[in-house]
């Protein structure tokens, strides 16, 4: 059958990544990205597809009720890959309130639209929303999360994130949508907007500056490579069960400073510079204010029901990051 997918943040990291994938690998699906590109989306990541005949760029608010609306009804949309998002915490702490715009009622907005549409056009339908394991908040140093995990967000962008997981629900409880959530620990790969820790470790490594680490580097942060996250969605989206939430993970946790070391170890050697010469470059600097201390997945549910689990080592999938990060400077 064929699908009328609305993709939302398709020009941002994860978003772009996805698009790619759907477009080439499902020819007859129509791939809707809507995306009102802010400082984190960037067309140019999509430029290998831009002319394909199943593309559609939408330059588009998701909170523009008025506008979604339209969309919906110019492309007889019958699928939502919701990824819009503002994502980074740092941006969260100085101003919260773009999070709960873009977040909470971006996603409200569309859920309204979807509920309204798809009451007049029955066919099978879903709403997938894409989310973050940042929701559960922090976990001790044993414990992991598993779908069962009270929810306790401590950023705004985790309660932001939160609350539009609750919204997800609520539309599915109160009016019977068809959605799916899946919550993922942190993505790292090509074109990732260096404000976020990977990247931006990597430019300044490449450029002498200083590469600020908060508190004492001790945080625990899982990491998952991109095409990882990407074959996971691709999965959940075609044999998901509605109504379900499926965790992501990486099995690949690192402290801070570690995964800082190894980026130094990594790129200086990448630079023919002397070994772990920029390890003097490392700034230890105020903690980020509510910072979690760790966050660690159970993903056993997907790889159970649905056969997925990482395949990317990670010295493989860094090597690669680097290498893409290195080689597309002007990207940077
Ligand atoms: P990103 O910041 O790279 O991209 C977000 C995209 O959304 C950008 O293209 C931006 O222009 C677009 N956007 C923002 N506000 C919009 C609006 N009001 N209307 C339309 N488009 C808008 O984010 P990302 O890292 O690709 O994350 C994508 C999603 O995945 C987010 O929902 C995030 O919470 C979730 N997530 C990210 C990670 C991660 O490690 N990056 C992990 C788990 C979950």
């Amino acid at each position: 059958m064929t699908k009328n997918i609305l993709v939302t943040g398709g020009a941002g990291f994860i978003g772009s990544h996805l698009v790619r994938l759907l477009v080439n690998k499902y020819p007859k699906y129509h791939i809707v990205n809507m995306d009102n590109l802010t400082y984190a989306g960037n067309l140019q990541n999509l430029k290998d597809i831009e002319f394909k005949e199943n593309y559609t760029f939408i330059n588009c608010d998701i909170c523009d009720f008025m506008s979604v609306k339209e969309v919906f009804a110019n492309y007889s949309i019958s699928h939502v890959i919701h990824l819009a998002a503002e994502s980074h915490v740092d941006r969260s702490i100085e101003n919260p309130f773009s999070f709960a715009k873009t977040n909470v009622m971006g996603t409200l907005s569309l859920l309204q639209v979807a509920n309204d549409y798809w009451k007049e056009n029955v066919r099978s339908n879903l709403f997938y929303h894409i989310s973050t394991d940042e929701v559960y908040g922090s976990t001790d140093g044993i414990s992991l999360f598993t779908e069962q995990t009270k929810y306790n967000p401590h950023s705004p962008y985790s309660a932001s994130k939160a609350s539009s997981d609750h919204f997800v629900r609520a539309f599915h409880d109160t009016f019977n949508i068809p959605v799916i959530i899946s919550n993922c620990s942190n993505n790292y790969g090509p074109y990732q907007f260096s404000e976020k820790l990977i990247p931006l470790m990597i430019k300044n490594i490449f450029d002498n500056k200083p590469l600020p680490v908060y508190g004492n580097g001790e945080n625990i942060r899982d990491w998952v490579f991109i095409d990882d996250h990407i074959k996971a969605i691709d999965m959940i989206f075609h044999e998901g069960c509605l109504g379900e939430t499926y965790l992501i993970g990486g099995d690949n946790e690192w402290r801070n400073i570690d995964l800082v070391k190894l980026l130094v170890e990594i790129v200086d050697r990448k630079l023919g510079r002397k070994k772990n010469a920029s390890l003097n470059l490392i700034s230890f600097v105020n903690d980020r204010q509510g910072h979690d201390y760790r966050y660690a997945i159970d993903f056993s549910k997907i790889k159970n029901e649905l056969g997925w689990q990482p395949c990317e080592e990670f010295e493989q999938g860094i090597e690669k990051t680097v290498n893409w990060y290195l080689e597309n400077k002007e990207w940077m």
